[in-house]
């Protein structure tokens, strides 16, 4: 049977323990397993228990294809963490703890924390900086704040924006890909150092009117358009960010119901993997999530705030 193309043949694929082990270990270890210990080459498979032993006499260690990976130490099989993962990778709109939790049967709790390793997943690293034609735009979005504790909630909520909002700074290449930040505040050197970590210099860069982008036209080509004036003026414009927001908060209401602060860069991390692989297959796009499993870590503790001092 060939590498699932639709989720319904990916539910069927994974199903069978032999295939989802080979799939996710081939795009984990491209060049081959290695022990996630001490890196040693061709360790010892261990057949009837679908792990590997490894061979170098002072490790020696055994490991699973989950160890070193988001999917660390979870007792959820690979059945179900594969279509999960398939479907977070292509739903336009996301998928919410509730539908998974009722789809392959584990407590909402589970599945958000599920939804949240593989959002992990989705995180771009890259180092390139986007270039050519850049908007740049900031966004207001609401998360119910009210049950926070308080010091997180001071932590994690901002200045002029009112106690529900957090602040997201946004970045997008037209035709090409898009970076997003949560920060702390809509200062000038906040927002001017998210724009010169990600933006090429020489770009030509598109903002509204906002005095925080002022001083960054000797590195860059800087139009901007007075969105208290017009909205468009030729291409100065910065509707492909503005887009991307709306898709933000249309995922951010519909789907996802309540979102705290504190969480929201992960849900804009998973809204970008997919548009910035928006002219992949559903296949494919789900070939970069299993890609990206390892190397990566998201514990639960991380997770809630708990490793953080208070
Ligand atoms: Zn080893």
């Amino acid at each position: 049977m060939e590498a699932p193309k639709t989720l319904a043949e990916a539910v069927v694929y994974f199903a069978d323990a032999d295939n989802a082990l080979n799939y996710l270990a081939a795009k984990r270890w491209p060049n081959g397993v290695e022990c996630p210990y001490c890196d040693a080459k061709e360790p010892m498979f261990l057949k009837s228990r679908r792990i590997w032993k490894c061979r170098a006499t002072k490790c020696r260690k055994q490991f699973s294809v989950k160890v070193g990976t988001v999917l660390n130490e979870s007792p959820i099989g690979l059945e179900k963490w594969l279509p999960v993962m398939w479907l977070v990778a292509n739903c336009r709109n996301g998928v919410s703890s509730c539908e998974i939790a009722r789809a392959i049967g584990v407590t909402q709790k589970t599945a958000w924390f599920m939804l949240h390793r593989i959002r992990e997943a989705m995180q771009d690293k890259s180092a390139t900086k986007l270039s050519g034609e850049v908007e740049v735009d900031e966004s207001f979005i609401g998360g119910k704040a009210r049950n926070m504790h308080r010091s997180k909630r001071e932590r994690v909520i901002t200045g002029n924006s009112g106690r529900d909002k957090a602040i997201a700074v946004g970045m997008v290449e037209r035709g090409g890909n898009v970076r997003t930040a949560v920060v702390p505040t809509r200062r000038k050197h906040e927002l001017q150092r998210h724009v010169r970590e990600n933006v090429q210099a020489g770009s030509a860069l598109f903002t509204d009117f906002l005095l925080s982008y002022e001083g960054l036209a000797p590195e860059y080509r800087h139009k901007v358009v007075d969105h208290a004036v017009e909205y468009v003026r030729g291409n100065v414009h910065t509707n492909t960010m503005e887009n991307f927001w709306s898709l933000v908060k249309r995922q951010l209401h519909g789907t996802y119901i309540s979102v705290e602060p504190f969480h929201l860069f992960r849900y804009l991390d998973e809204q970008s993997f997919r548009y910035n692989g928006r002219k992949l297959t559903d296949a494919e796009r789900f070939a970069i999530v299993c890609s990206q499993v390892a190397g990566r870590r998201l514990t639960w503790d991380r997770l809630t705030g708990k490793d953080q001092p208070r």
